[in-house]
């Protein structure tokens, strides 16, 4: 099975997707890392997540070379830094993000995290590039409740499209409060590093489950989170075999026992934590 996710003007995408972050730093995996981008376009994990950031646009650029003519197929998300987020510096920023990644648009683009611009500026400025077409849409990162409780009291701020944080087994805060208002407000909650940056591929809690279901701690990782609601993970695989892995994890359902260890080993949250971030 597939799971998608909807974002609030209709836009249907698979509930996995693809991160790129240390990506296009050493060039002897750059092979390795288009083909793993094209294979897990082939296996249908068409959103492909990246940053201006990553790389200082090296992994842009990576991710140009890997979806060439292949862009139709593809929900491309990629972020500002929060330096470059006035009305002018969204603009100059998504220009060069869209040279690197040799497009005419981004299907999203994502405050990278709350910064000193302030948000009605940021949102002007999305706007903008809306109008002109080389947005689709745009959203934010790294914010908690009640900053997404500001940038929707912000002027345009109701047509922010999703939030994107940090979102895994090891990280359950956002399940109190922040997952359900985004549900609420059928606005996708994108989970980022949903293997905890590999943490969890290991996990000796996550071993019975896996060996139960045929498969790995990375897998189980995944197929929790494609079970929750209104939810997009974004793995990061630099190697095709792990995209398959990850790819495959839609084809395990976790049953109320699985699930039931899985809330032993990684308490749901009780109470309301500050939001994490890497
Ligand atoms: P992640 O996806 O949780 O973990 C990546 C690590 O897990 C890599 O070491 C990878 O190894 C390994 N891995 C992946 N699939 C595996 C499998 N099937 N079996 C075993 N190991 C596996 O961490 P992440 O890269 O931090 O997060 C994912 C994406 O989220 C990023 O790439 C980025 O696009 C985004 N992100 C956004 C923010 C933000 O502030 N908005 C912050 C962090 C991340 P290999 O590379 O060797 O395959």
């Amino acid at each position: 099975m597939s799971p998608n996710v909807r974002f609030p003007d209709g836009a249907k995408v698979c509930a996995l997707g693809q991160g790129t972050w240390e990506m296009a730093e050493e060039f002897s995996r750059r092979a390795d890392e288009i083909r793993s981008l094209r294979t897990g376009l082939d296996l249908g994990l068409t959103l492909i997540d990246t940053a201006e950031m990553y790389g200082e646009g090296a992994a842009e650029t990576l991710v140009g070379e890997a979806i060439a003519g292949r862009r139709d197929e593809v929900f491309l998300v990629s972020k500002v830094y929060p330096h470059n987020a006035s009305v002018e510096g969204v603009q100059i920023a998504c220009e060069n993000s869209l040279k690197r990644l040799k497009t005419d648009r981004l299907d999203l683009y994502l405050l990278h995290w709350p910064g000193s611009h302030p948000l009605a500026e940021t949102i002007a400025g999305f706007e903008q590039l809306k109008t002109q077409g080389k947005i689709l849409r745009w959203g934010v990162s790294n914010f908690d409740l009640d900053e997404m409780e500001e940038a929707l009291a912000a002027p345009g701020g109701n047509a922010c499209a999703s939030n994107q944080v940090l979102y895994n087994l090891n990280a359950r805060g956002v399940e109190f409060d922040l997952a359900p208002w985004q549900a609420a407000r059928n606005m996708p909650l994108m989970a980022y590093s949903p293997v905890d940056r590999g943490d969890l591929a290991g996990n000796a809690a996550l071993k019975p489950i896996a060996r139960k279901h045929g498969g790995t701690p990375a897998q189980i990782a995944l197929a929790f989170l494609l079970g929750r609601e209104n939810v997009i993970s974004i793995p990061k695989a630099s190697t095709p075999a792990h995209v398959e892995a990850n790819a495959a994890a839609r084809n395990i359902r976790l049953d109320a026992d699985d699930l039931a260890a899985i809330d032993r080993a990684f308490p749901p949250p009780r109470r309301k934590q500050r939001l994490a971030m890497y």
